[in-house]
C-alpha cells in the first residue's frame, strides 16, 4: 500500500500535543472533505478549530515573524509542510518540526530563505472554559449564524459609510434645485447655475461610484458568509446523531434548502433599504430647517405607515407561517413519490401522490396568495402615503409662502426631501414576507444545526485505533425514536473476540437493531453495549466504525463505479484489496463478465444492479480492510444457492480470527457460526452452541412467536 502522508494533519497533530490538547486524527479529519485524502489549508482551518485551535492563513514573510506568534506552519511545495518552533537570534538558527519524520531539527535561517513559502498558518489557541465555568457565566455557544456574519463585519461597516454617505449626497438635489429658483433665476445669475450645476454633477458621479461600490461590498460579503454558512450547515447536518433526523427527507431538505431565502435577504438591495431607513432622521432635520412646520407631514406620516405595516405584518406572520408548513409537506410528498416511483406505477397509484400533491400546492397557492395580497396591501398604502405626503407639503408649503416663512425654492426642496424621507418606509412595507419568511427559515435551521452532534468537539472520547472485538450488551433496551413501543427488552450477552454468532429470530424480531446499536447508528435507552469491555458512548463513533464491516439489509449504493462503492470507506484502499473481497462476495462473478468490469457504474441507489449484484457489492464493501467485527444482516438472502455456497465457503477463510455476528434465516448460512442466539420479540429466548440450540429449535423446546 501506498502511504501518503497528510503533513498537515501531522503538523496540526504535532502543535495540539505541543499545546496539549488532547485530540485524536479522527476527531480532527472525521466528516471533512478532504481533497485527495489531505487536508487543504482551509480546511485545516475548520480542523483546528475543532479543538479550539484559531489557524490564521496568511502570506508573510517568516522574517517578519516574532517568537511570540510560533508555532507557525510553513506551506512548502509539494504538499509538505513543517511547524517552525522557534528562533534563536544569537546563532541564527530555526527550530522545526518536519513531519516526513516526525523529528525536531534546526536549520539556519539562510536555509529556510532558499525554501519557496507559498503561505504561513499561524496558530493560537482560544479562550476556553470548563463546564462550570460555562453554566455559571451562561456564556453560551456563538450563535452560528450571527457569528459567521459577525466576520464580515467590516464590510458591513464599509457599507454603512457608504449608505452615510449617499444619503448625505441625497441633499444635493433638492438644495441645487432650492438655490436656483430663489437666486439663480430671479437673478438670472447664469455663472452660479454653472457653478452649481458642475458642483452637483460631481456630487452625482461619486453617488454613483459608491452606489456601485456598496452593492458590490454587499455581494462581497454574503460571498463569503454565504460559502462559511453553507459549511456549518452540512457538517453539522452530516453530523448529527442518527437518531436525531427528521423522519422526511423532502420536509428536511425543503428545511435546508430555504437557507437561500435568507441568503436572498441578507443579500438583497432590502438590506440597503434597512440602512437606509436611520437616515430618514436627517432629512426630517433639513426639511425642518428649510420648511419649519412642514416637517410635521412626514413626522406624522412615517408612524402611520410603520403601524399599517405593523397591523399587516401581525397577519401576516400566519399567513407565512402556512405558507412554510405547506411547502414542507409539498417536499415530502415529491421527495417520497419520485424515490419510489417504480412501486407507485406498480400500484397504479400516481393518482393518489397527485392528490396529496395537490393538495399541498392548493394550500401552498392559497396562503401565498394571502401573503401577497397582504404585502401588497401594506406597499400600496405606503405609495398612497406617499402621495398624500407631497399634496400635504405643498398645502403647507403654500400657506407657510404666504406668511412668507418659506421661498418657492424651499418648498420644491421639501416636497423632494418628504418623498425621500419616505421612500425606505414605503419599502420596508413590501419586504416584510420575505422578513418572515428568512426569520422562520432562521429559526427551522437554528434548530437543525443545534440539534445533538454525534461527535460534540468538548466531548473526549477514549481514542481506540483498533479494536479487538468483544462484545458485550448488559440489559440493553431500546426503543425507536418517535415509537413508543420498546424493541428490545433486557437484552444481554456476550460475543468473545474472533466468536461467530448467529442471531435469528421471526421478521420484527430486533436482529438488525442489534447490528444499529453494535455500530453506534443508535443508543441504548437502558443499560449498556460494551465494546473492548469499554462502553460504546465513550468510544468514538467514526473510530468504533472504522473497525466494523457492516453489511446492512437495505444498504445504499452510491452514484459511481462499482469499485467506488466498494472503495467507499477509504478512497485509498489498493486494487489487490478490492479484487480480493470482490471474489469473496462474489462481485468477481459478474463483473468479470461485463465490459466495463469494475468500472461499471451504479447509478443512484444503485438501481441499474439486480438485487443479488447489489448485495454482493453491499458484503464486498463491508469487508474491506479487514475490520475486526463484522456485521453481516442477511448476506445472501438475494442470493441463489450457487451464490450462497461460494460466499459461504468463501467467507470461512476472511472471517478465521474476527468477531462476526450474523444475521439471518437461511439454515445453510449457519455453517458459518459456532453459537446461536435466538430472538423473539426483542428478547433472548435461546443462547448456546449452534447444535444444541438447533435441536432444541426441532424439538420445538423453544417458543417463540
Ligand atoms: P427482519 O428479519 O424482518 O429483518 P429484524 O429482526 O431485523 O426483522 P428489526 O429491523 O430489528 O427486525 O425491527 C425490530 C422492530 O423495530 C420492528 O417491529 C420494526 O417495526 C421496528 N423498527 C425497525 N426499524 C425502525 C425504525 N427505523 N423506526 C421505528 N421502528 C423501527
Ligand atoms: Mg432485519
Amino acid at each position: 500500500m501506498t502511504i501518503k502522508i497528510d503533513s498537515l494533519l501531522q503538523c496540526l497533530t504535532f502543535v495540539a500535543k505541543k499545546m496539549h490538547i488532547p485530540h485524536s486524527e479522527t476527531q480532527l479529519v472525521s466528516g471533512l472533505p478532504l481533497v485527495d485524502g489531505r487536508l487543504t489549508p482551509e480546511l485545516f482551518v475548520r480542523a483546528a478549530s475543532r479543538i479550539n485551535l484559531t489557524a490564521k492563513i496568511e502570506r508573510r514573510n517568516v522574517d517578519s515573524l516574532p517568537n511570540a506568534v510560533l508555532p507557525a506552519i510553513l506551506m512548502l511545495e509539494d504538499n509538505h509542510c513543517i511547524v517552525i518552533l522557534k528562533k534563536h537570534s544569537q546563532n541564527n538558527h530555526i527550530e522545526y518540526f518536519d513531519p516526513l519524520d516526525c523529528q525536531t531539527k534546526t536549520m539556519s535561517a539562510q536555509r529556510l530563505d532558499a525554501l519557496s513559502i507559498h503561505m504561513v498558518v499561524l496558530i493560537k489557541s482560544d479562550q476556553t472554559y470548563d463546564d462550570r465555568a460555562l453554566e455559571t457565566q451562561k456564556l453560551a455557544q456563538k450563535h452560528w449564524f450571527w457569528s459567521t456574519i459577525q466576520h464580515s463585519w467590516r464590510i458591513y461597516r464599509d457599507v454603512i459609510l457608504a449608505s452615510l454617505l449617499i444619503n448625505i449626497f441625497a441633499l444635493a438635489n433638492p438644495l441645487f434645485v432650492m438655490n436656483v429658483y430663489d437666486r439663480v433665476v430671479p437673478n438670472s445669475a447664469i455663472e452660479t447655475l454653472w457653478v452649481l450645476a458642475i458642483g452637483i454633477i460631481i456630487v452625482y458621479l461619486f453617488d454613483y461610484l459608491l452606489k456601485t461600490l456598496r452593492v458590490y461590498f454587499i455581494e462581497l460579503a454574503s460571498k463569503k458568509s454565504d460559502i462559511l454558512l453553507s459549511s456549518t450547515i452540512y457538517e453539522r447536518v452530516l453530523g448529527t446523531r442518527y437518531d436525531k433526523y427528521p423522519a422526511s427527507v423532502g420536509a428536511f431538505a425543503g428545511q435546508l434548502r430555504d437557507f437561500e431565502s435568507i441568503r436572498n435577504f441578507i443579500t438583497s438591495s432590502s438590506l440597503v433599504t434597512f440602512v437606509d431607513l436611520p437616515f430618514a432622521v436627517l432629512f426630517l432635520i433639513i426639511i425642518g430647517y428649510i420648511g419649519g412646520a412642514i416637517v410635521w407631514v412626514p413626522v406624522i406620516i412615517i408612524p402611520l405607515i410603520l403601524l399599517f405595516a405593523y397591523i399587516v405584518q401581525r397577519r401576516l406572520n400566519e399567513a407565512v407561517t402556512h405558507m412554510y408548513t405547506a411547502a414542507s409537506q409539498k417536499n415530502a410528498t415529491m421527495i417520497e413519490a419520485l424515490s419510489s416511483l417504480s412501486a407507485l406505477k406498480v400500484l397504479n397509484a400516481q393518482g393518489r401522490a397527485l392528490k396529496s400533491l395537490e393538495k399541498a400546492v392548493g394550500q401552498l397557492a392559497l396562503w401565498g396568495l394571502k401573503s401577497r395580497m397582504l404585502s401588497n396591501a401594506a406597499t400600496t398604502f405606503a405609495g398612497f402615503m406617499l402621495q398624500m405626503s407631497s399634496v400635504l407639503v405643498v398645502i403647507v408649503g403654500v400657506y407657510l409662502i404666504a406668511l412668507g416663512e418659506l421661498t418657492m425654492g424651499g418648498l420644491i426642496a421639501c416636497v423632494l426631501l418628504t418623498a425621500r424621507a419616505l421612500q425606505p418606509f414605503s419599502q420596508v412595507a413590501g419586504l416584510l414576507v420575505q422578513f418572515k419568511q428568512s426569520a422562520i427559515s432562521l429559526e427551522s435551521l437554528t434548530e437543525i444545526v443545534q440539534q445533538e452532534q454525534e461527535r460534540p468537539n468538548n466531548k473526549h472520547f477514549i481514542s481506540r485505533k483498533s479494536i479487538k472485538g468483544d462484545i458485550a450488551f448488559k440489559d440493553v433496551d431500546f426503543t425507536y425514536p418517535g415509537d413508543d413501543h420498546p424493541t428490545l427488552k433486557g437484552i444481554s450477552f456476550t460475543v468473545k473476540q474472533g466468536e461467530k454468532v448467529a442471531l435469528v429470530g421471526r421478521i420484527g424480531s430486533g436482529k438488525s437493531t442489534i447490528h444499529n446499536l453494535i455500530s453506534g447508528l443508535y443508543t441504548p435507552k437502558a443499560g449498556a453495549i460494551l465494546i473492548d469491555g469499554v462502553d460504546a458512548k465513550q468510544l468514538d463513533p467514526v473510530q468504533l466504525r472504522d473497525n466494523i464491516g457492516y453489511a446492512q439489509q437495505d444498504g445504499a449504493l452510491f452514484y459511481g463505479s462499482i469499485q467506488e462503492n466498494i472503495a467507499y470507506r477509504d478512497t485509498f484502499v489498493d486494487d489487490e484489496e478490492i479484487l480480493r473481497v470482490c471474489d469473496i462476495a462474489g462481485v468477481s462473478e459478474f463483473t468479470n463478465t461485463h465490459p466495463h468490469g469494475l468500472s461499471r457504474m451504479v447509478a443512484e441507489r444503485g438501481i441499474n444492479l439486480s438485487g443479488g449484484q447489489r448485495q454482493s457489492v453491499i458484503v464486498a464493501r463491508s469487508l474491506v480492510n479487514s475490520p475486526s467485527i463484522l456485521l453481516l444482516d442477511e448476506p445472501s438472502s438475494a442470493m441463489d444457492n450457487a451464490s450462497e455456497s461460494r460466499l459461504l465457503s468463501h467467507l470461512s477463510s476472511e472471517i478465521k480470527d474476527r468477531t462476526v455476528v450474523l444475521v439471518t434465516h437461511k439454515t445453510s448460512l449457519l455453517a458459518m457460526v459456532d453459537r446461536i442466539i435466538v430472538l423473539d420479540q426483542g428478547g433472548v429466548v435461546a443462547d448456546g452452541p449452534k447444535a444444541s440450540v438447533l435441536d432444541a429449535l426441532k424439538k420445538g423446546q423453544i417458543r417463540v412467536g
